[in-house]
């Protein structure tokens, strides 16, 4: 693993180095992208990144060993407060210009930075570390994919115990406990479990209702491996279904297939949500689906590309992404059905492989 988060950090550098800030280091302060180039997992961790490719790590007493043990190539300065410290190191070894994460560091951190004695100029990065997390290596996607395979046994040893009778709450922490026993770090995020008319809340808290006959229930979850996230949904029928359940049951699943046959290499973002939207909007749910077709996975659960209308960007070969449409009835219920894929050349790899026929307990 060394050698990979060093090949992350020469790639990073060679983009300071080139990009249009033209700055002589970068220092990089979110700590998901502090472990994406240094394979140390900490809540405080700096790290200063030079044009040339040489590298500082800055963390607490805390992670020191941790950090000794994963990443021995990297030199490494024990101490608090961490972005501070770097910057002044930055200063003392010659850097004029330093890029930095703005989209991490507050207003108060930068004003504290820019004033520590011979602080270089600190000029605004971009995101060039969330840019080189976009398309994963093959190792990353082995990890997500492990995550998935946790995701699906662990939903797969849960249904058994499904009944009406238990709480959406109960229901969550089953679901929860199976991941943990299957080999998950812990839940991906916290899992929906929407029962019923909750069933039209798509992000539902799961509460204190009890599962009856006759509900549809989502459930949005998913494992945390080796700090990837798995994320999938499956909404099941408790007893048979009505018509009307089994109807938006049956679009949203034609609309989810539709989003993933466009998510090949070089779609455009919008395109891929529209292949989906529109077989919703053609069956008159148009206003029932509010949110974006699908999002990116990897260290975070929620990353870049985002699928939205609204938003713009292309699919490469190795992007992990989520295909996730709805159809959400006011007071009556709702479905969601949600993969995580890779984009590939040669056509979507699926992640998740828990059946997608509608499962009636
Ligand atoms: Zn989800
Ligand atoms: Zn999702």
């Amino acid at each position: 693993m060394p050698d990979q988060h060093r090949r992350r950090r020469e790639a990073l550098a060679r983009r300071i180095a080139d990009g249009t800030e033209a700055a002589d280091a970068v220092l990089i302060t979110r700590v998901v992208n502090v472990r994406y180039l240094t394979g140390l997992d900490s809540s405080n961790a700096a790290l200063l990144v030079h044009a040339d490719g040489e590298a500082v790590l800055c963390t607490d007493s805390r992670y020191a060993g941790t950090a000794r043990r994963v990443c021995p190539d990297l030199e490494l300065v024990v101490a608090r407060p961490t972005a501070e410290t770097l910057t002044a190191r930055a200063g003392k070894a010659g850097v004029r210009r330093l890029a930095f994460e703005a989209h991490d560091v507050t207003v108060d951190r930068h004003g504290t930075l820019t004033a520590i004695d011979g602080a270089p100029e600190f000029v605004a990065a971009g995101r060039p570390v969330e840019e080189l997390r976009l398309v994963k290596d093959e190792e990353e996607l082995a990890l997500l994919r492990e995550a998935c395979a946790i995701s699906d046994r662990a939903f797969a040893a849960f249904l058994p115990s499904l009944a009406p009778g238990m709480t959406e709450r109960e229901a969550a922490i089953a679901l929860e406990r199976h991941m943990v026993d299957l080999g998950a770090e812990r839940p991906a995020f916290h899992t929906i479990v929407a029962s019923g008319p909750n069933g039209a809340l798509p992000h539902h808290r799961p509460g204190d209702r009890v599962l009856a006959r006759g509900d549809l229930v989502t459930f949005d979850f998913g494992a945390l491996y080796g700090g990837y996230h798995a994320d999938m949904t499956r909404t099941v029928a408790l007893g048979e279904p009505a018509d009307w359940q089994r109807e938006i049951y049956d679009l949203v699943l034609s609309a989810q297939l539709a989003g993933i046959a466009a998510a090949e290499p070089g779609a455009d973002t919008r395109r891929v949500d529209r292949a989906a939207r529109t077989v919703i909007a053609d069956a008159g749910h148009g206003d029932h689906f509010p949110h974006g077709l699908g999002h990116g996975v990897g260290l975070e659960i929620h990353e870049a590309p985002l699928m939205g209308y609204d938003k713009t960007g292309k699919l490469m070969d190795r992007v992990p992404i989520t295909a996730e449409p709805g159809v959400y009835l006011a007071g009556r219920g709702g479905v969601r059905i949600e993969d995580t894929l890779v984009v590939r050349g040669s056509g979507p790899e699926l992640l998740t492989e828990t059946t997608k026929d509608l499962l009636v307990l």
